[in-house]
């Protein structure tokens, strides 16, 4: 195995890539040339064959009720190897659809209930009466981020005392009109309605960037697939 081959798995890349969400992959690939590595990145489609622990990140990005409805039903196949790799502290970055899919369920526009992976207790709901549009402003541990959301889907926690939120709003809406949070924050995964691309913020994208070499670290270690 190259030692300095970084692997990102992009999921649904041909399906899942709402308002040049790919850019967040580009930037990880920018970024970490900068440090003498290079980027292999797989796009993980329908019907492929995936095994998280054979890459160092996986991305998920935005995309349309349509599309996240096609999606989803390929999806399920990939439960196990994806709730084994966030549950063991591994690097996601999930968006905007991406990020609904992962919860339980994402209630569409047409009142049709997408079922989501089950990974992470949060649902999402349509409101067609409030899209939530515009630049976002957010407080993260990293310090402040700004982009872009362009969604309808509301998203609650199920169990808001124990998820925390990636960020505080400071500008736009985020998970929904009512709680005033960014996206979440489970072990290291983090999803977010954050588009623009969201590792435009150079603070997000080279904490992200220290959690991938140190699971990189440890892969090329241990190469055997889990
Ligand atoms: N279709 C979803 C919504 O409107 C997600 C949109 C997106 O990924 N940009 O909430």
């Amino acid at each position: 195995m190259d030692e300095k081959t970084i692997k990102i798995a992009y999921l649904y890349e041909d399906l899942m890539n709402t308002y040049g969400d790919c850019g967040d992959v580009k930037i990880l690939k920018y970024l970490l040339k900068l440090r003498g590595y290079q980027t292999q990145v797989d796009n993980v489609s329908l019907g492929d064959e995936f095994n998280a622990f054979d890459y160092d990140f996986v991305f998920f990005g935005g995309g349309q009720d349509f599309e996240q409805t096609v999606v989803a039903k390929d999806l399920p196949r990939h439960k196990e190897t994806l709730e084994k790799y966030i549950n063991s502290n591994k690097p996601m970055l999930c968006i905007c659809g991406g990020y609904q899919l992962m919860g339980t369920y994402y209630k569409t526009n047409e009142g049709i209930t997408i079922k989501g992976l089950d990974i992470l207790p949060l649902h999402t709901v349509f409101k067609a009466d409030k899209r939530m549009i515009g630049d976002t402003r957010f407080m993260t541990e990293w310090g402040e981020v700004k982009a872009f959301e362009n969604h309808s889907g509301q998203t609650y926690f199920d169990n808001p005392d124990k998820l925390h939120p990636l960020g505080e709003m400071i500008e736009g809406y985020g998970n929904n009109p009512q709680d005033h949070v960014e996206g979440l924050r489970y072990r290291n995964f983090i999803g977010s309605y954050s588009h623009g691309p969201l590792l435009k913020n150079t603070n997000v994208a080279n904490a992200i960037i220290e959690l991938i070499l140190a699971w990189h670290e440890e892969r090329i270690k241990t190469p055997v697939a889990k």
